[in-house]
């Protein structure tokens, strides 16, 4: 029996309807910017499997350091123990934050880090005695599947089981550039109408509302006016961190620092999972008191397991080599130049990049999960190119380590889809 068919009986898989899905293709192996499946045939990830495995896959310098660590010393518990790994990790981390970054929470996902995120944004207010509750978002935001995360998230028609039992909301669309004034008004205008706690936003990214790019100078404004009105700030680059935006973190273009960052998927280097959510001391001392009640209760099993750490250390050792620096330039320049290439083509709307992500939408009608969207998908898996298509958004967010050979491949099997579809 193949893995595909054994996997029907016991297994249920993420975001999937299984009674009206395709089978499961089972991957056998992954290395650098390639997967193959379990007869044979190979793929080339476009899409870094989630953003997580920027450096390619079974990299075998992470690889090394990480059976290394796995011999000394596998998981201890965090709460009262402290490790090598979670503290040189800590050095490493805050030497490429932004500046006003002090302290490290960790946790296990992207969902969990911005979980702790809403939830420190919220206690910060508790333990200074503010009444303040509500969240602020972006309209189609997206900051993972627990209660918190889906709260803040852009009203998702798969979460409608659960919106009864959300966190207060209120958002406000992105900027654009044409429209900066009116997000500004609204967000005034619901400034005085709420006692806003936190802003949550994925910053200049939207990557699950279809890699929706938004303007600097709109969200320089949008966090001026929050950091006026003592609303916290709390940074989203779950996606973004680690380089895929050209510089480390999304932030970075920004004028204003955020208080608080969550960061995960290409933080473990697409190795193991972990997250950690990051935030300024201003936040750390609200916490800090001679009453327990006002620390920050939150703890997961595996917080700041040792190999995790190891893989998060080795990545950023990578991320900061002069190697990984200029793949990611090569990268850039020629996701430009196929930009260019393909942006005067009739059924390309919208053509955007930013660093390593390049994204636009077919334009040609089609719903998230439907079925022409499905035949897009298989027409690129048919091609040996694994991008998972948002509904019509097409988007490539491929390791550093593609080779150029591989990324033409890519994008020949688009220019093949523009022609077809
Ligand atoms: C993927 C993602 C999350 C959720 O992370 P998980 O590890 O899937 O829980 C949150 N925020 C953003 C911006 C993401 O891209």
């Amino acid at each position: 029996m193949t893995l595909s068919n054994r996997d029907k009986k016991h297994l249920w898989h993420p975001l999937t309807q299984h009674k009206t899905s395709p089978d499961t293709l089972a991957i056998v192996k992954a290395k650098g910017a390639k997967l193959w499946d379990e007869n044979g045939k190979e793929y080339i990830d476009g899409i870094s499997s989630w953003y997580t495995a920027m450096y390619g896959h079974c990299n075998p310098y992470i690889t090394h350091k990480v059976a290394a660590q796995m011999q000394q010393l596998d998981q201890v518990v965090f709460s009262g123990f402290t490790h090598e790994p979670a503290i040189q990790l800590s050095e490493e981390l805050i030497k490429i934050l932004p500046a006003n970054q002090e302290k490290l929470f960790f946790s296990d996902n992207g969902s969990t880090a911005t979980e702790i995120g809403i939830k420190m944004a919220l206690q910060y207010h508790f333990n200074l005695g503010n009444d303040k509750r509500v969240m602020l978002a972006f309209e189609e935001g997206f900051h993972g599947d627990t209660f918190g995360a889906m709260s803040v998230s852009g009203l998702s028609v798969y979460n409608g089981a659960f919106e009864h039992h959300f966190l207060k909301v209120v958002r406000i669309p992105t900027p654009n550039g044409k429209n900066n004034t009116e997000v500004l008004q609204k967000l005034k205008q619901l400034i005085k109408e709420n006692a806003i706690a936190g802003f949550i936003y994925e910053p200049l990214v939207q990557g699950a509302a279809g890699m929706k790019m938004h303007d600097v100078d709109g969200l320089n404004a949008v966090l001026k006016v929050c950091q006026k009105n003592g609303i916290i700030t709390v940074a989203d680059e779950v996606m973004t961190g680690f380089g895929k935006t050209g510089k480390n973190f999304a932030s970075e273009y920004m004028d204003e620092q955020p208080d608080i960052m969550c960061m995960s998927k290409a933080l473990t280097a697409g190795l193991l999972p972990m997250a950690i959510t990051s935030c300024s001391q201003k936040i750390y001392d609200a916490f800090y008191s001679e009453d327990i009640a006002k620390g920050l209760f939150h703890g997961h099993t595996y917080t700041a397991n040792p190999l995790a750490c190891t893989a998060a250390l080795a990545g950023i050792e990578l991320l900061n080599s002069g190697e990984i620096q200029q793949n990611i330039q090569k990268v850039i320049q020629s996701h430009s130049e196929f930009l260019k290439e393909i942006k005067v083509h009739p059924k390309v709307r919208n053509p955007r990049q930013l660093g390593v992500i390049l994204a636009f939408e077919l334009n040609v009608e089609m719903e998230r999960y439907g079925n022409l969207r499905n035949k897009l998908f298989q027409h690129f898996m048919g091609d040996g190119v694994f991008l998972r298509p948002l509904g019509n958004t097409i988007y490539i967010l491929p390791p550093y380590v593609i080779s150029q050979e591989e990324l033409r491949k890519v994008y020949n099997s688009i220019c093949a889809a523009l022609d077809i579809f």
